[in-house]
């Protein structure tokens, strides 16, 4: 029996497996010490995990991209070969986990043909004076493609910390890159009409505007609210009642925790009891009165302490 891959998906493999080693040398730019913690390679996606002690910035992920993008369209050369593990170590191959080796290893190699001149001029010359030629070299028995070129596009798009000392990255590459730039696309033209701009360039302002608005009307809400609770407390008048100096009907639709609030301040050492249609009360008594047991007296369910009682008890109703 022959065991066959659907080409297509073996191909989407390769182009995320590459990606992944080319990934890998340039965390180690950023990260000298870094190791490979976990990897998984999906079709055109990958997603890497590496000791580091923090995230990359958001310049450093533009960087890696923008390098493993150049690396792709320079159309290096991968180079697969077997080899004894003394002639791999010579071969500076990075060693992953506390893994025992075979003898004979498999070292996956990308080879630079042709540096271009902003990647020789960049901050970091050491690097690639030492490894001018292989831009990659680990030992792998994974399946790769045989250029760079051949991944297309790579793009990162989340970055997260998932263990002490680990980073994880998830990338993408081509056609998935195409379709993430799509869903994007979409989101941010929905946005625009949404939020009424005329370009995407300019949610970022509206939305802050549009927030600002928020955080004021709310503000301006709630100061007008507080006033119109504070005016409907302050209409109370004596009722006949032996057990409350404050007994009120509060309308269903106010906002009946500020209403609370407010009545503390409102009414200083009285028996209060406030209460809606839809059985919502607050009952609290002045000192040397126990709220607990008024409402005892009056067959209220209600939880509290003994001088602020709130409920919820069909009962109330009747005590309007
Ligand atoms: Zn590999």
């Amino acid at each position: 029996m022959k065991l066959s891959v659907a080409p297509a998906q073996r191909f989407a493999k390769m182009r995320a497996h590459t990606a992944t080693h080319l990934l890998h040398a340039e965390l180690a730019r950023i990260f000298p010490d870094t190791k490979q913690a976990w990897s998984l390679v999906d079709s055109d996606l990958l997603r890497f995990d590496f000791y580091a002690d923090r995230l990359l910035t958001q310049e450093e992920i533009a960087k890696v991209e923008k390098r493993v993008n150049q690396i792709i369209y320079m159309s290096c050369d991968v180079k697969i070969e077997e080899m004894k593990i003394e002639d791999a170590w010579k071969l500076w191959a990075k060693m992953f986990f506390e893994e025992k080796y075979w003898d004979v290893v498999r070292v996956v190699q990308v080879f630079n043909r042709e540096l271009p001149e902003e990647m020789k001029q960049d901050d970091n010359e050491e690097y690639f004076s030492s490894r001018w030629e292989k831009l990659s070299i680990e030992l792998c028995w994974g399946t790769h493609v045989s250029n760079t070129k051949d991944i297309w596009a790579f793009t990162i798009i989340s970055q997260e910390a998932v263990a002490s000392g680990i980073k994880r990255l998830t990338a993408l590459t081509w056609p998935r890159v195409i379709e993430k730039i799509n869903d994007y696309s979409w989101l941010l033209s929905n946005l625009t009409n949404l939020l009424e701009v005329k370009s995407y360039s300019q949610l970022p302002e509206k939305a802050q505007k549009l927030l600002k608005d928020y955080w004021e009307l709310k503000s301006q809400v709630e100061s007008l609210e507080t006033k119109a609770i504070n005016s409907f407390l302050e209409s109370w008048e004596k009722k006949n009642n032996n057990d409350f100096d404050v007994i009120m009907k509060v309308p269903v639709d106010m906002n009946f925790k500020t209403l609370c609030n407010q009545a503390k301040t409102i009414f200083v050492d009285k028996n209060v009891l406030l209460a809606t249609e839809n059985w919502n009360f607050i009952l609290f008594t002045k000192n040397g009165n126990s709220a607990k047991a008024l409402a005892q007296k009056l067959g209220l369910k209600w939880w509290g302490n003994d001088q602020q009682i709130q409920g919820r008890d069909t009962n109330v109703v009747g005590l309007l």
